[in-house]
Formats: C-alpha cells, structure tokens, sequence
C-alpha cells in the first residue's frame, strides 16, 4: 500500500518536472496605461510560432519604453486601424519586458504572411543599425522559453519576421538574426525549458556592422 503511492507520488513528480522555465518580470498591459480596441472573434488563433522582430527604428532613448509602447499603440489604431499593438510583447533596451496584444488573437504586420498562429514578440530598437543590449537578448531568450512551455510551442518553431515572411523584410535586423541562424537562440531556449541556467552573451560586432550599442532607457515614468 505504501509502496504504491510512494510510487505514484515520484511519478507525478517526474510527469511534472522539477525542470522547468521560469516566467520573467513582466509589465503588464494595465501597468503602462493599455487602451486597446475590441478585437474580432474571426482573429483568435492557436499559437504555433514564435516570431521575433525589432522595432526597425532606432532607439535614441528620447522617451521612456511605457510612453514608446503607449505612442505605438496609438499610432496603429489610427494610422493602421489595429485595435492593439501589432505584437504580444516589447522588449525594452534595458530588458524590461511589457504586455501587448493578448495572446489569444492573432498579431498585425505591414508584411504579408498568415497572421494565425504567431506570437509576436518585439524588441525596440533596428539592429540593422544599432547593437542590441546584452538585457534584450536576455529577456527574449527567457520569455520565448516561457511562451514555449505555457503554450506547448516547440523551440524550433521560434523564428524572425523575416523566415515568415521571406524578402520582405530584414526584421529582426542582422546584429539579432544572427542568433537565429545559427541556432544559438534556439539552443538558450531548450537549455532554459530544460530548467538550465546557460549564459545568454551576444557575440562580438559583425565584421560590417553595426558597431553603436542601443543606449539604455530611463526608468518607467
Ligand atoms: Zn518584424
């Protein structure tokens, strides 16, 4: 009798993990003053994919990311009619990482590729031009992991705009696209779903650039 349901217990233990990964800070969407429309039931999805972009313009740390994220929301609902951000999450120069769209709808783009099935997660800044933070690459590497696990989405299934939507677009910028070609970020993901702990480093400046790291961002308000 004992022995079943120690038996029973180690199995529950070993079914549900010890190894897991952690879910990181995150600012919610009623933190930093969301005013997002109502969206149609028709744009609800079942996530499969994890794609990554960066913002495309340069970061100059002019305004704080809650005022960037909230100026950007704005923005799409009147010049774009998106009824919330085109993303389910921005990723600050500084690492903080800040709710977008829920993640039961599909996301928005000005590319075209099926919408249905991709979170978007976005890190603000155009890496084409500019380096990303060392807390960036960070905080993607650890919420693609948790996003992976809550939704059962497999590490290979993390990609950049730019694999879904092929000559369309250079989004996440060459200095973080880097990481996905050669399956450096995918390795950080399995390792951090694993309940490992790897050190998540950037590498040296490409041989062409660029050179400028992303300035770092003042606190929130
Ligand atoms: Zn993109």
């Amino acid at each position: 009798m004992h022995r079943t349901v120690i038996f029973l217990a180690l199995v529950s233990l070993a079914t549900s993990g010890f190894a897991q990964a952690t879910k990181p800070a995150i600012v919610m969407a009623q933190q930093w003053g969301s005013s997002p429309q109502p969206i149609d039931d028709s744009r609800k999805h079942t996530p499969h994919w994890i794609t990554i972009h960066h913002a495309g313009e340069m970061w100059l740390a002019k305004k704080s990311p809650d005022q960037y994220v909230r100026d950007m929301q704005a923005w799409g609902q009147r010049e774009k009619h998106w009824p919330d951000l085109p993303y389910h999450f921005l990723i600050a120069p500084d690492g903080r990482i800040f709710e977008g769209r829920a993640l039961i709808y599909e996301p928005d783009t000005n590319t075209k590729y099926e919408l249905k099935g991709n979170i978007g997660v976005e890190m603000m800044g155009n890496f084409e031009k500019q380096r990303p933070s060392p807390q960036q690459i960070e905080s993607c590497a650890k919420l693609t992991a948790w996003l992976c696990q809550e939704l059962k989405i497999d590490p290979d299934h993390v990609r950049g705009h730019k694999d879904a939507a092929p000559n369309q677009t250079d989004c996440p910028g060459k200095d973080f696209y880097r990481y996905l070609e050669d399956g450096q970020f995918r390795q950080w993901v399995k390792e951090l779903l694993e309940g490992k702990s790897p050190e998540i480093r950037g590498g040296p400046p490409l041989a062409e650039g660029p050179t400028d790291p992303i300035p770092t961002t003042a606190p929130i308000r």
